[in-house]
């Protein structure tokens, strides 16, 4: 038994009445009946609003992790929120390049980048490289000419465990990422990178993981960090994303703002030089609460042990249940004040036994086949890592804003995914 949702998991903009949701002033009801489901339905001014948030908590420089959630109009969006965007990819580079945003607006990730993938980031001249390994040092060596010059910075391991889930930790000194600080290998990055003609290092970046609570993690990456840049009179000093997020009632999460306040007093604790740029790289904590996921239920089945609810998405829009065994809320956009006593497991419809979108859902008693259910904060790592398993194209995706729906990408066809045959 539930009661209702609690409107601290849902977009700024959203409005609950007896029967309907309006996200950005419009009725989700009425987009599913224009654009059918499941859908990604993103509020715009959460999104900008976060944006801003994390444009004033950091300074000139920060970044949003694009690979949290990637399209052309979201590149734009951050881009005009007056955030750099980070790219992990060649990819991910051509997406933010192909939507308009300068690329010296852009910060290049990776930890296997090709020469190809360098090349493209040096002739673009895009804002700052962040060099991850000697392999990649010695590809710029051949690269990077003083007429052909690079920003960069480095990315160390601080040997940091953040408290999170394994899979998006990052900062420990077991880890493919950076250079790390305790074996010297950081020290011996800098020093080569500073010795080659055009190459300009500005300081150190490290991203101890995702999901992470509290501030304490990142206190001690920064006063790692925090020698790094001064002994080598860097002006620079990123400390990476990983702000995490509230998924399900009884969460709660630093706001950008708390965090960025604690990144500023780590490093004057530390005794960091005040003309230090202190940035940042949120991801999740920009992009996962704006958005909802809208799918319809297609089967109810009661077995022994439970009741499962079929809806027509699953792992292929949503993989993080399955990946990282992470907790949803549901709630049905019919009833949406309504006590939810109704307890199911949300499923999709792949082929698994794992496809799992929540494991113990809570819905009206109303809630049947054909009702429409969203589940929230569903705004980063869904879309970005949607799949075509089992042949499922991927959702659209809606932008909402002041009574205004605009489609940003459209729901992908069989002709879609029949394109790649030869
Ligand atoms: C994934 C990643 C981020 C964003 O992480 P969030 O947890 O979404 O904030 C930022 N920087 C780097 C280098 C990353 O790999």
């Amino acid at each position: 038994m539930a009661s209702p949702l609690l409107a601290s998991l849902l977009p700024d903009t959203t409005v609950l009445s007896d029967d309907d949701v309006s996200i950005g002033g419009v009725s989700l009801s009425k987009l599913v009946a224009t654009y059918g489901t499941p859908l990604f339905v993103y509020d715009e001014a959460t999104l900008r609003s976060r944006c801003r948030e994390a444009r004033e908590a950091f300074d000139d420089g920060v970044a949003f992790a694009s690979k949290s959630f990637l399209c052309g109009t979201m590149a734009r969006l951050a881009f005009e929120e007056g955030l750099c965007i980070d790219v992990a990819t060649g990819g991910e580079l051509d997406i933010v390049l192909r939507s308009g945003v300068p690329a010296n607006r852009v910060i290049v990730h990776g930890n296997n980048k090709s020469p190809e993938e360098l090349e493209l980031a040096i002739t673009e001249k895009v804002h700052r490289i962040i060099v991850d390994n000697f392999d990649e040092v010695e590809r710029l060596q051949a690269l990077v000419t003083s007429s052909q010059p690079i920003d960069c910075l480095v990315r160390v391991t601080p040997g940091v465990e953040a408290h999170t889930h394994e899979f998006v930790r990052t900062g420990q000194e077991d880890t493919k990422f950076g250079f790390s600080v305790s074996t010297g290998d950081a020290r011996r990055a800098i020093s080569t990178l500073r010795d080659i003609p055009g190459v300009s290092v500005h300081g150190v970046h490290s991203h101890i993981g995702s999901q992470i609570f509290d501030a304490v993690g990142f206190a001690e990456e920064i006063a790692i960090l925090a020698d790094l840049t001064r002994s080598d009179g860097f002006d620079e000093l990123c400390v990476g994303g990983g702000l995490g997020v509230a998924y399900v009632e009884g969460e709660h999460a630093p706001s950008i703002r708390e965090w960025g306040r604690a990144i500023r007093d780590a490093a004057r604790k530390a005794g960091l030089d005040a003309n230090v740029r202190l940035l940042a790289e949120p991801g999740r904590a920009i992009v996962a609460q704006a958005a909802v996921t809208l799918y319809r239920v297609g089967a109810i089945k009661p077995v022994s042990a439970r009741i499962y609810m079929a809806v027509d998405g699953g792992m292929s829009d949503n993989p993080r249940p399955v990946l990282y065994g992470s907790g949803y809320e549901a709630f049905d956009i019919e009833h949406p004040l309504a006590q939810r006593p109704f307890g199911v497991r949300l499923v999709g419809k792949h082929c698994e036994s794992g496809d799992v979108l929540i494991d113990e859902a809570w819905l009206p008693q109303a809630t049947h086949v054909g009702s429409v259910i969203a589940t929230p904060v569903t705004g980063a790592y869904g879309y970005s890592m949607a799949s075509n398993y089992n042949r499922v194209p991927r959702p659209a995706v809606i932008f909402v804003k002041d009574g205004r729906a605009r489609e940003v990408l459209r729901r992908e066809t069989f002709e879609d995914m029949a394109r790649l045959e030869v």
